[in-house]
């Protein structure tokens, strides 16, 4: 199997390759030169979900170095459940709760395959492997907790300082060892500014062989079309037919690899890609233009992007307008509709959603009553409300309880050191001529 980029369906690569590139060398998107038809039937109710992993994720990696470590990577990746839980009594919607990895979001699922897949590919190179990542909240996290003690990797998260939330911040800066936690002064541009000026910079590249792991890579993709498989094909088993999901979306991964999954077999009928205010996608449904903007922040933060990345992949899969309109629903939802929501799903079904998942929840809430009962529905949940409980304790008037996964965290010191966003301010630190505080 091969993977093509969405700029030059002649430039082809392995898999392997195309995780430790991450991007291709002309600027686009790797997606796979062909769907590979998958047996559903080879799935059984008693699967786990890196058993699914490792026999969806198989055609993938056919011919590939990591193709025997594949069960194992899948084994590490896929730790963690990610339960069904019906809402309400209509048998007719539920929630896929994704959020019970070590950082309580999505993000852990993609990061942990992509750390699992880099460290056998990286045994024993000569140079250590220095993986930059810019984030504005849960990616860093996710990144570093997925990579913390990996051999021969080191992790420099680069934050904006003040700029991301309590929970956040201990998340970016609980580790130590291989993880370095750096807050800039400056936005989250200017930290991403940073890394793409690390990345040209001669005297860095000398002394690390440079990576990121941000979530257009591949390797952050692929497995997160695991889950909509397993819950899919559960949801088929019990004869309920093909499920439709309901995704809060931002850079539009985790919507990409619901559409990747449905493309290879998976038992998916709808997919709702379901934005906050920040609207370039809604309105390129609408009117077939693509404007990309500077993004607006809102409650839902870890889906405000103004360029969502993925569309590349979505529109190399779905070229003409009509096709990615006929595949794909799309929704806005400003923020007094998310606040009302966690509000009101609070009270009448008692759920807590976290402010991106609510955007899923006021979606399916806007839907016709006729299309609801098509159903059944499942709500994509990509965080724990506890990483927001800033925003989701005064909602609903009490405390939000926080896991032990997270709960854990908190435990743990909070190191990092504060820079400059001038590249000679990273230098220096990332040479070891800067204290961590
Ligand atoms: C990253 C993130 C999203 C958006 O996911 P995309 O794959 O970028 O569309 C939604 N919710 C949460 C909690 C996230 O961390």
């Amino acid at each position: 199997m091969r993977f093509i980029s969405t700029r030059d369906p002649a430039h082809r690569v392995n898999l392997s390759t195309a995780l430790i590139q991450g991007l291709s060398p002309e600027g686009g998107l790797y997606v796979p030169e062909r769907w590979p038809a998958f047996d559903f039937g080879k799935l059984s109710a008693s699967d786990s979900l890196s058993a699914i992993a490792a026999k969806f994720l198989a055609p993938f990696a056919e011919t590939d170095p990591l193709s025997a470590q594949l069960p194992e990577i899948a084994a590490e990746a896929f730790n963690f459940s990610a339960p069904l839980r019906p809402v309400g009594g209509s048998g007719l919607l539920s929630v896929l709760e994704l959020f019970h990895g070590p950082t309580a979001a999505f993000k852990d699922f993609g990061a942990r395959f992509l750390a699992a897949s880099f460290a056998r590919l990286r045994a024993g190179a000569a140079r250590p492997l220095q993986i930059l990542v810019a984030t504005s909240g849960d990616t860093g996290g996710a990144v570093a907790a997925a990579f913390h003690r990996r051999a021969g990797i080191e992790v420099t998260v680069l934050f904006p300082k003040g700029l991301v939330s309590p929970t956040q911040q201990q998340q970016l800066t609980c580790w130590g060892d291989n993880v370095r936690s750096l807050a800039v002064h400056g936005t989250f541009d200017e930290c991403q500014r940073l890394v793409k000026e690390a990345f040209l910079d001669p005297q860095l590249r000398t002394a690390w062989e440079l990576s990121s792991a941000n979530s257009i890579n591949l390797g952050r993709l692929l497995p997160q079309a695991v889950y909509y498989v397993a819950t899919s094909a559960a949801v088929f088993r019990q004869g309920c037919g093909p499920a439709s999901f309901i995704i809060p979306s931002g850079n539009l991964g985790n919507a990409t690899a619901c559409a990747w999954a449905r493309q290879m077999g998976a038992p998916i009928d709808r997919i709702v890609l379901a934005h906050n205010a920040n609207r370039t996608v809604p309105d390129f449904f609408a009117d077939g233009m693509l404007r990309p903007r500077p993004s607006v922040a809102t409650l839902a933060s870890a889906m405000d992007v103004g360029n969502p990345s993925n569309l590349e992949r979505l529109r190399a899969m779905f070229p003409e307008m009509s096709a990615i309109r006929s595949a794909l629903s799309v929704v806005s939802i400003e923020d007094g509709a998310i606040s009302s929501r966690i509000r009101a799903d609070y009270e009448h079904f008692g759920v807590i959603w976290c402010p991106h998942t609510a955007v899923a929840a006021e979606a399916w809430a806007r839907l016709p009553a006729a299309e609801q009962q098509a159903g059944p529905w499942v709500l994509a949940a990509t965080a724990h409300p506890a990483k927001f409980s800033e925003i989701v304790a005064p909602l609903i008037g009490k405390p939000v309880p926080v896991p032990e996964n997270l709960a854990r965290l908190f435990e743990r010191p909070s190191r990092f050191a504060v820079i400059e966003p001038t590249l000679a301010a990273l230098r220096a630190t990332l040479e070891g001529r800067h204290a961590t505080v």
